[in-house]
């Protein structure tokens, strides 16, 4: 366990965190309290669309910007809360126009462009369900997700439409109507021209009355373990959108936000999109890839103060040996929070060091539509450590009988599944057309995440790994994390992904791929040294025994490291679904 903790005063902060004592916060919370922040729909119910945009465009919000758009060649076009009330619903007129129902599927692949955060909110006002796909994706699974999730209609661009759909557009039987963003002209009946239907198209929209058990989004999950599922959100899940929004992101009026993730992930929805619109926040989106001097150019010229990324990108960051507090201004920055993958402490002390302030790691998934474990502004931060659970949700580390009942593990360090009592309003309804499976991840009372962590004596959670990852080697059990975090804290590591490969005498010998910083020669000696540093800080049993360098580790395109693909390759076996596999 780590115990260079970061403690905080209430003087370090530039603004008073929404929440000072964790405890009174988490013990008094309840959901149904929630509901007042809302203030429904006129014709009734619960509306994501309306409670982001409508209810804001309708307030002393008007004006205020809502959407910062920066594109890649420098244009920066920004909406306020009431255009985006006027856009969205002249979205929600076409689709209603062309005949498109409630439940119906409209998937999305474009870049990050205005119109498809348009059109996320003009979907979920027309009572469809809003599917993202990521741009980059090939054709095969574009195809596949297209065909498992029903599409009636698509939001994508003419680029990507001649070179993606185009070729397989007879394979797409139920597809009504493709809308293009950036096509002038209609080419058929079914290939329209967004532009013109927008403009023919009324900026009055009546939301229909809406169940919060309305279907609002299916998500696929990253592909990291296997094939990606297709997750059911509701519109309630706007409650957890909410509750993270003030307790995790800490939400101040004047913020500007940026959350670096595409909407084809789940963080870029339900952070990208839904979360900073229910706080009335302003919500930056950059179109470009990462860069790292734009990155800081971004974070400096749009006065960022809260920033929303994840491991991969922080890593790439650190890469790049330089002082950026002295080269820019990031005065304005009071929050970064980070998810998608386990957050190596030499990460966060990084971020002590160069940023002036810590990164906070949080835990949730694709299922749990929200945040559910993390670390917050005002409260200590344990480097290595997700966090604590958040006020309204119930986590545990449990084992599983095999019978159907669970065993709560209440000893701290002491590793097992980590559990989440279901009923938080985000929790995923289904994944879609495999019910089994569904109901196989709810266990004893508990939905089983499929990760395994521990939990120490104060109630922080610290991951393991994932259970399918997870090392067993002389009778050990040894969790990645561990591994890849031990060699990062080494000057010529970037990167590394640590697998069990399988053997004759120990069941399983821990495997180390390295990855290594500019200026580091792959050679047998750093083996050496690298085997010998991870054997002093974590001992002979649980060091990698081998170590191979690479370039690059495969990861999915959302960037996590895709383990099961370095065991397949070095096992020689197939790569499995590599849908979202990084080129
Ligand atoms: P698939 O389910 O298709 O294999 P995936 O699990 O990567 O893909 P997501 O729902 O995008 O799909 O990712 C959730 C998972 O990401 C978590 O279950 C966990 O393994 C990992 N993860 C997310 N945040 C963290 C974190 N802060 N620390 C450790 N792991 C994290
Ligand atoms: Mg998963």
């Amino acid at each position: 366990m780590q115990n260079n903790w970061i403690v905080k005063k209430k003087s370090d902060f530039l603004v008073e965190p929404n929440l000072l004592d964790y405890e009174k916060v988490y013990n008094s919370f309840k959901w149904e309290d929630v509901a007042k922040e809302f203030d429904g729909l006129p014709s009734g119910g619960l509306n994501i669309a309306h409670e982001a945009i409508d209810r804001h465009a309708d307030s002393d919000k008007a004006d205020k910007v809502a959407l910062l758009w920066l594109g890649e060649k420098g244009q920066k076009v920004s909406y306020t809360y009431m255009q985006m009330k006027k856009e969205t619903a002249k979205f929600a007129n076409v689709l209603k126009s062309l005949g498109i129902k409630k439940g119906e599927r409209i998937y999305t692949l474009s870049p990050r462009l205005p119109e498809l955060y348009i059109g996320a909110i003009g979907i979920l006002k027309n009572l469809s369900v809003m599917c993202p796909l990521f741009s980059q994706f090939g054709p095969g699974p574009i195809l596949q997700r297209m065909q498992s999730g029903d599409a009636t209609a698509l939001l994508t661009t003419q680029k990507l439409f001649n070179k993606k759909i185009r070729p397989m557009l007879n394979e797409l039987k139920g597809l009504k109507y493709i809308l293009l963003i950036d096509a002038e002209e209609d080419e058929n009946e079914i290939i329209r021209s967004l532009p013109k239907l927008m403009q023919e198209a009324s900026d009055e929209f009546e939301i229909p009355p809406t169940d919060p058990e309305d279907m609002s989004l299916l998500h696929f999950t990253s592909g990291t373990t296997g094939m990606p599922k297709g997750v059911v959100h509701v519109h309630k899940a706007i409650y957890t959108h909410w509750m993270t929004g003030k307790y995790v992101l800490d939400f101040h009026e004047h913020d500007n936000y940026w959350c670096t993730a595409d909407p084809g992930w789940v963080t870029g929805t339900s952070y990208g999109i839904i979360t900073p619109w229910v706080h009335g926040v302003t919500n930056i989106v950059d179109e470009s890839e990462f860069n790292a001097n734009r990155w800081y150019e971004i974070l400096q010229n749009e006065k960022v103060s809260v920033f929303y990324t994840a491991p991969t990108a922080i890593r790439r960051l650190m890469r790049i040996d330089n002082e950026p507090t002295e080269e820019y201004d990031l005065s304005h920055l009071r929050l970064i929070q980070s998810v998608g993958e386990p957050l190596n402490p030499e990460a966060v002390i990084w971020g002590v060091e160069k940023l002036k302030m810590a990164i906070h790691d949080n835990w949730w998934q694709t299922e749990t539509g929200g945040i559910m474990i993390a670390n917050l502004i005002s409260q200590t931060v344990r480097p290595g450590s997700m966090g604590r659970p958040l006020p309204g949700i119930t986590a545990a580390i449990v084992r599983q009988n095999g019978d159907g009942t669970v065993t709560e593990v209440t000893e701290p360090g002491k590793d097992g599944d980590l559990a989440l009592r279901p009923g938080w309003p985000s929790m995923f309804r289904a994944y879609l057309h495999n019910e089994e499976k569904y109901k196989k991840s709810f266990v004893g009372g508990w939905y089983i995440s499929g990760d395994l962590a521990y939990k120490d004596e104060d109630g922080y959670y610290w991951f393991v790994g994932r259970a399918d990852d997870i090392i067993k080697t002389s009778g050990h059990m040894v969790g990645p994390f561990e591994v890849e975090s031990a060699l990062m804290e080494h000057p010529a590591v970037a990167e590394a992904g640590v697998i069990g490969k399988p053997d004759e005498l120990i069941g399983q010998l821990v495997k180390a791929f390295v990855s290594l910083k500019h200026g580091y020669e792959p050679t047998e000696e750093l083996k050496r040294e690298l085997i010998g540093f991870a054997r002093k800080k974590l001992g002979a049993a649980v060091a990698p025994k081998e170590i191979e360098f690479q370039e690059k580790l495969p990861k999915t395109r959302s960037g996590k490291i895709m383990r099961r693909l370095l065991k397949a390759r070095e096992m020689g076996l197939p790569e499995g679904d590599t849908s979202t596999l990084e080129e």
